[in-house]
C-alpha cells in the first residue's frame, strides 16, 4: 500500500501514514502540498531577502487574484482573524498595536450572528474583543443587527462555512447596514474555496476583510492563509504582524511560506476546475456504486455551492440499516489499518468520502475498508 514518498520517514518516527477522506482536515493533515510549491520553497530557502518588501510585493498578487486592493499571507487562516480583529480595534497606531489584547479606550465591539459563533472566533476574541451577538442562532432580522451597532463597534464578523452560512442576513446586506454606520465586515472564508470564483466574490459584495486559508483547497503550505481587502486594513493587519513585535508576532510566515503560497494561488487560480469536479465526481460515483447495496443506508453524491463545495459521497445512516452504528463506523475506519479518517462534521447521521486528498489507489483502499466494516 503507498502512501506517497513520505512513508519512510513517518514510520522511521513510529508515526502511522493515514488515508484523509475528509476533505483538508488540519487534524489529519491538512492538504497534500503541490510539487512545484515544494521546489520554489527549497529555492527560496538559500536567498535572503527583507520580510516587509517580500510581504507587500506578494500581497500584490493576493490583491490580483482577489480583486482586493491589497493582500497580506498570513500564518494560516486562524491567526489572520486575529490580524482582522487587531487592524480593526487598533488601526496601524503603534500605541493602540502594542496595548492589546487590552481593549481599554479602543472599539472594542465585533458584532456577530449567533448563528455564526464557531470555535475560531475565539481569535476573534484574543485581541481582547467582545463579541455581541444578534439573531437567535436560527435566523436574524434586519431589526436585530441595525439595534447592535454602537460607538463601540469595531466590526461585523461574518462567516462562510457550510451548512451555517444561510442562517444569517445576507453579506451584502449586513455590508450595506455596516457601512451606513462606517463600520467595516470582516469574513472568514477560511474553506469556502472552491468555488474559485469565491475568491472574488465576498470583496465584490464589500466586505473590507476577506480571510482564505492558504493550506487547504489551494495547496499551499498548510501553515498559510490569505487575508486580501481594503488598503489601509490590511496596512494595519501586517503592523500588528510578524515580522513586527506586536500581537501577531507569534504567528510568523517564513519567507519560504509566502513564496509557495503565492506559487500555489498562481497554480490554483489557473487551473480547469470543470475537469477538476469531474474527476471528484468520477471518484465519488465509484463510491456510490461499490456501497449502493447496502440496505438502509442512503448513498448518493451531493454539491452544491453552500454545503458541499467539492462533490462527496455522502452516506446517510437511515432507521432502515440495522448494521453498525455511524459512531461504530467511524471508530472501525479509524482502528483499521491502514486508519482512514472520513468526512464527519455536518450531519449527525451522515459520513462522507470527500475526494480531495485522496488518490485513486488510496479511494479504492477506502472503498475495501467501508465495504469490509458495513457489510462484514
Ligand atoms: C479551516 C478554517 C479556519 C482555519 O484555517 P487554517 O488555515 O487552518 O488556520 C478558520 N475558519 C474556518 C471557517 C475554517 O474552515
Amino acid at each position: 500500500m503507498a502512501f506517497g514518498d513520505g512513508t519512510d520517514i513517518y514510520r522511521e518516527l513510529g508515526v502511522t501514514p493515514i488515508i484523509t477522506a475528509s476533505g483538508s482536515t488540519t487534524a489529519y493533515g491538512g492538504s497534500k502540498l503541490r510539487p512545484e510549491v515544494v521546489d520554489a520553497m527549497v529555492k527560496a530557502s538559500t536567498t535572503m531577502v527583507n520580510i516587509d518588501e517580500l510581504n507587500k510585493a506578494a500581497g500584490k498578487v493576493l490583491a490580483r487574484v482577489t480583486g482586493a486592493e491589497a493582500g497580506l499571507v498570513t500564518n494560516g487562516a486562524a491567526s489572520g482573524l486575529i490580524l482582522q480583529a487587531a487592524a480593526v480595534m487598533a488601526g496601524s497606531d503603534p500605541a493602540k498595536m502594542a496595548q492589546l489584547p487590552d481593549p481599554t479606550g479602543l472599539k472594542n465591539e465585533i458584532i456577530i450572528h449567533r448563528s455564526h459563533r464557531f470555535p475560531y472566533d475565539q481569535c476573534y476574541r484574543a485581541t481582547g474583543a467582545t463579541l455581541v451577538e444578534v439573531g437567535d442562532g436560527r435566523r436574524c432580522h434586519p431589526w436585530q443587527l441595525e439595534a447592535a451597532f454602537t460607538e463601540n463597534t469595531a466590526a461585523v464578523a461574518y462567516l462562510f462555512s457550510p451548512y451555517i452560512t444561510r442562517r444569517a442576513l445576507p453579506l451584502a446586506q449586513v455590508v450595506d447596514m455596516a457601512h451606513a454606520h462606517d463600520v467595516p465586515v470582516i469574513v472568514d472564508a477560511a474553506s469556502f474555496v472552491p468555488p474559485r470564483a469565491n475568491l472574488k466574490r465576498f470583496i465584490a459584495e464589500g466586505a473590507d476583510l476577506v480571510q482564505f486559508s492558504g493550506g487547504k483547497a489551494v495547496r499551499g503550505p498548510q501553515g498559510t492563509g490569505i487575508l486580501c481587502g481594503r488598503a489601509d486594513l490590511i496596512e494595519a493587519a501586517f503592523a500588528n504582524g510578524s515580522p513586527h513585535q506586536f500581537i501577531g508576532r507569534g504567528m510568523k510566515v517564513a519567507k519560504e511560506e509566502v513564496i509557495g503560497l503565492v506559487q500555489a494561488l498562481e497554480i490554483f487560480v489557473e487551473e480547469d476546475e470543470e475537469a477538476e469536479t469531474a474527476t471528484y465526481r468520477r471518484m465519488c460515483q465509484q463510491a456510490v456504486d461499490a456501497l449502493i447495496e447496502a440496505p438502509g443506508l442512503h448513498v448518493r453524491i451531493e454539491f452544491d455551492e453552500y454545503n458541499y463545495l467539492v462533490p462527496h459521497a455522502v452516506m446517510t445512516f437511515t432507521n432502515d440499516w440495522h448494521g453498525p452504528s455511524r459512531d461504530q463506523v467511524w471508530d472501525d475506519m479509524v482502528a483499521g489499518d491502514p486508519p482512514v479518517y472520513l468526512h464527519n462534521i455536518y450531519q449527525p447521521d451522515e459520513l462522507a468520502i470527500d475526494p480531495f486528498n485522496l488518490t485513486d489507489e488510496e479511494l479504492e483502499v477506502v472503498i475495501r475498508r467501508l465495504r469490509e466494516v458495513l457489510l462484514g
